[in-house]
């Protein structure tokens, strides 16, 4: 495996949108090339060591299912460029090692950020151990993006929607680095091929009751122990498949509850596509990964709830094309199912998801990697940006002490860089690709 390209993708575990944005594209990848380029998807916020930073996907857990304004008063303070510059790059300082590290043991030709926040991680390693890969982001957002996704170290932005181009646009991302494709949405969902019936017999539910698919996102979040105790509750005749993701707790609770034969409760799946099939309507909070999965399966969606401020834009999105309902009490999602069950309303929804979004987005998306990998290794301007003394002084005094650029600029001289080496590692066979060129010291 030596001798094989290598494409390393760098996202958080944080919610489940990000890594099976990673892995819809690697699967694509895989069908369009093979085994001739390695695939590495590496939680890079975690590889930090960075206390916080590390915890990232336990924070996103607490904060999305226990205390979401907290989460949308971080999201607004960082909401902007040169904020999101500065942040990162204190985390940078003391996470730079590490993510080299990462980068010695996947050595990639190609790093494709799957997620905002590693993105300037990315950039600055880049940049300071002037580094040969390609980098890309591929943005898993639909409507309101977080600032951080603008990266002008990026060779190109992947977006999803018009909205998510022109958000970028007004952050300063020139044209010529913007491409619009589908989102990343696994193939299996295209892929499967039974109907209705067969999967809920694949599933061992019932065939014949009109079901509802409930879940909401890959940590759980929201209120969904009462909404599904008022689902069965208002319409015991409706089967419920409900998917609790990571959230044991509430996986717990429902089954205790012992809701009867038509309600079946999973914890974290990795059948989505089934369960969808199974499904007549699919009731979820407004995530990306999941709405897009379900409009791909030409499912009727209802919104509950949107867990932060960037998944705010995607109920606009659902409602503006008619997709499915936005519903974000218990009381209101109860009519609404009845309203969408009705026969003539459900076919005319049913028939707006026939063209509503791309199917191929996560092909589109790997066909452009391979370009990318075809391409000569970018010229690397050497230099850490370094954050200017007034963004420093707006931080802390303090923090001014520690991190002027002067003593900056010692400190990572003087860091435990990796070794130096006079050969730069070929892949043989590969000339066309470009070659990983290990750090060296300062
Ligand atoms: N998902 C899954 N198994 C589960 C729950 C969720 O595979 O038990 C997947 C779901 O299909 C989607 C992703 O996790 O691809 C959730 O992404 P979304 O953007 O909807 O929400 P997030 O979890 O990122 O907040």
């Amino acid at each position: 495996m030596g001798n094989t390209p290598s494409i390393l993708f760098a996202i958080s575990d944080t919610g489940g949108g990000h890594r099976a944005g990673a892995d819809a594209i690697a699967a694509a990848l895989k069908q369009l090339a093979g085994d001739s380029i390695q695939i590495h998807i590496v939680d890079l916020l975690a590889s930090t060591d960075v206390p916080m930073v590390r915890d990232a996907p336990s924070l996103y857990d607490q904060l999305s299912t226990r205390w979401l304004p907290v989460f949308d008063f971080f999201f607004q303070l960082t909401d902007g460029r040169r904020r999101v510059d500065l942040l990162t790059q204190i985390v940078y300082l003391r996470a730079h090692r590490n993510i080299v590290r990462v980068l010695e043991e996947t050595r990639p030709n190609l790093v494709v950020s799957v997620h905002p926040l590693v993105n300037r991680l990315i950039g600055n390693t880049r940049r300071q151990y002037r580094l040969s890969f390609h980098f890309l982001t591929v943005v898993t957002d639909l409507v309101s993006l977080h600032a951080a996704w603008a990266d002008l170290d990026a060779e190109l932005c992947i977006v999803p929607t018009n909205e998510a181009l022109e958000r970028l646009r007004k952050e300063g991302m020139p044209e010529s680095k913007l491409v619009r494709t589908g989102f990343p949405v696994h193939p299996k969902f295209t892929a499967y091929v039974k109907s209705k019936e067969e999967a809920r017999a694949s599933l061992g539910v019932a065939r014949e009751p009109f079901t509802l698919l409930v879940t909401s996102g890959g940590v759980g979040s929201g209120n969904l122990r009462e909404l599904v105790v008022e689902l069965h509750r208002a319409y015991p005749e409706l089967q419920l498949l409900v998917v609790t993701g990571k959230n044991a707790a509430v996986r717990e609770e429902l089954q205790k509850q012992g809701l009867g034969e038509l309600v079946h409760i999973y914890g974290f799946v990795n059948n989505m596509e089934e369960l969808m099939a199974a499904s007549d309507i699919i009731i979820t909070k407004a995530g990306p990964g999941t709405l897009m999965e379900a409009l791909v399966m030409r499912r009727p969606v209802i919104v509950t709830q949107a867990v932060g401020m960037q998944e705010r834009g995607n109920i606009d999105l659902v409602l503006n094309n008619e997709l499915g309902a936005f519903c974000p009490t218990v009381d209101r999602i109860i009519p609404a199912v009845a309203e969408l069950m009705d026969p003539e309303r459900y076919a005319a929804t049913s028939e707006r998801l026939a063209g509503a979004v791309p199917r191929d987005g996560a092909f589109q998306i790997a066909s452009l990697l391979l370009e990318q990998l075809q391409l000569a290794p970018p010229r690397v301007r050497r230099g850490l940006r370094l954050p200017s003394i007034s963004d420093l002084r707006q931080i802390s005094r303090q923090r001014l002490q520690r991190l002027n650029p002067q003593q900056l600029r010692l400190r990572l001289r003087n860091q435990n860089a990796p070794k130096r080496t006079r050969s730069s590692r070929r892949l043989p066979g590969t000339t066309r690709f470009s070659p990983w060129r290990r750090p060296r010291d300062k």
